[in-house]
């Protein structure tokens, strides 16, 4: 999870991110498809050029010029996300310059620890490590435990897991999840797979995933089951 400064909740309806690459260039369509409208920036044309028609606008920049965040209308945007990983110096400078022109709200990412550290003690608002994040969800795909793991704080996850064999033709408030062991169902695939939210008359069927949500120790003693 993003580690974050702020925990208003706010809805960003224009935002500029800075740095096309994988990860940027994901995150953009990503906020397009939401119905965001999105400013790209990158300081390599062929990427700009890639990017136009999907994006509201791109525009070839570099981001660690004061002038030319100020000539983009950096003050217009409500947030900025710093997609800048290998270039250390561009993504430090370009952050600082966002929060000393007063964006309020700067995401960036970090390739390191120490990366974040800066990050951090520049006073952005949000530093979010993709790498490490996506590490720490597979791991638990790749053990087998969970068909997937999603951090939502320090010590409470959601799961997708399948239906333990015990549990098979009996309804969520037969099987007591919650008072049993501490984790709460809150979606089961039906028949053809797609996931309906839980109730306590839901039946639970063999061959079925169920996505569940709790603090880690009794989540993971309970994917033990499936
Ligand atoms: P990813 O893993 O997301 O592909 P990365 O962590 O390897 O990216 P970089 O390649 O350093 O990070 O940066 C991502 C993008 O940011 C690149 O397309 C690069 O051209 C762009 N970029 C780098 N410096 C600047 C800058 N000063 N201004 C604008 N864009 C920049």
């Amino acid at each position: 999870m993003a580690k974050e400064k702020t925990k208003k909740r706010i809805i960003h309806s224009n935002v500029i991110v800075i740095g096309l690459g994988r990860f940027g260039s994901s995150l953009a369509r990503e906020l397009m498809k939401t119905g965001h409208e999105v400013l790209g920036v990158d300081t390599d044309e062929r990427i700009v050029q890639n990017m136009s028609h999907e994006l509201t606008h791109t525009v070839r920049a570099d981001t660690t010029d004061e002038a030319t965040l100020k000539e983009l209308g950096i003050s217009e945007f409500d947030s900025a996300v710093v997609a800048i990983g290998a270039d250390l110096e561009a993504s430090i400078l370009t952050t600082a310059l966002l929060l000393q022109l007063g964006v309020p709200n700067v995401w960036a990412k970090a390739n390191s620890t120490s990366h974040g550290l800066i990050l951090d003690q520049l006073g952005c608002h949000h530093v979010i490590f993709p790498e490490y994040e996506m590490g720490k969800r597979v791991a638990h795909m790749v053990s087998g435990e969970t068909l997937d793991y999603v951090p939502i704080d320090n010590d409470f996850v959601m799961v997708k897991s399948e239906v333990p064999a015990s549990f098979a033709g009996k309804t969520l408030a037969e099987l007591k999840i919650r008072s049993t062991y501490g984790v709460t169902v809150v979606a089961v695939t039906t028949g053809d797979g797609k996931y309906t939210p839980a109730f306590p008359e839901t039946v639970l069927h063999e061959g079925n995933q169920i996505v569940v949500a709790g603090q880690v120790n009794p989540l993971n003693e309970f994917c033990k089951l499936a």
